[in-house]
């Protein structure tokens, strides 16, 4: 399968309960597919629903400004979301609707095969790493996951709502331009990105505690 087969596949779905909430269409990603990093947010907004594309609006225009400040471009990289539908009143996604929608990111990263994925905010993360870890502990540190590095950020939007988050979430973004950076000057030596020694480090660290 494709990504576009796979888009194309979730063209009006109807599999879980945020079909019938008020969403006006799905949201399926966008970015280039072969991109070696990808951002995950947690699921569209007022005006990704409107749109159809995630992070527009403030939140969009402000993580454009933080891709820009790593050296990245939105064309370089994909950008998703873990719950493809808008739920009403920007409320949590309901442990069923994750369960249903989430094997189609995971089909997202099968087919785009980032080498990082950034996730943006508390729930994304956790959802990712598949543990309950609060965002303010891990943001701005590697996790070799099997098949990519994990590397959560602050949500955009949430410093947007609390300004004292945003400095905050800008050291995350340098942190990951000088993570790529590294990583970049790695590359043909034996350290690749998902197999040096501080990131295993830090990823034992967290499942200790
Ligand atoms: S949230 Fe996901 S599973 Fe639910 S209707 Fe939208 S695309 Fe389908």
């Amino acid at each position: 399968m494709t990504l576009q087969e796979l888009k194309d596949s979730l063209h009006n779905c109807q599999r879980c309960k945020l079909a019938g909430l008020g969403r006006t269409q799905v949201v399926f990603g966008v970015g280039n597919p072969q991109a070696s990093i990808m951002f995950v947010g947690e699921g569209p907004g007022y005006y990704e629903d409107r749109q159809g594309e995630p992070f527009v609006g403030a939140a969009g225009k402000l993580l454009n400004e933080l891709l820009e400040s790593a050296g990245l471009s939105r064309s370089q990289v994909y950008i998703a979301n873990v719950i493809k539908c808008r739920p009403p009143n920007n409320r949590d996604p309901e442990t069923d609707e994750v369960d249903t929608c989430k094997p189609f990111l995971m089909q997202q990263l099968q087919l785009i095969k980032p080498q990082v994925v950034c996730s943006l905010g508390n729930w994304a993360t956790q959802t990712l790493l598949q543990k309950k870890v609060g965002i303010t502990k891990v943001r701005g540190r590697t996790f070799p996951l099997s098949d990519f590095v994990l590397f959560p950020l602050l949500h955009p939007a949430a410093a947007l709502h609390q300004r004292s988050l945003l400095e905050p979430l800008r050291e995350d973004f340098a942190k990951l331009r000088t993570y790529l950076e590294q990583a970049k000057a790695d590359e043909g030596s034996a350290a690749s990105p998902v197999t040096r020694p501080d990131t295993q480090q830090v990823q034992m660290d967290l499942f200790a505690s």
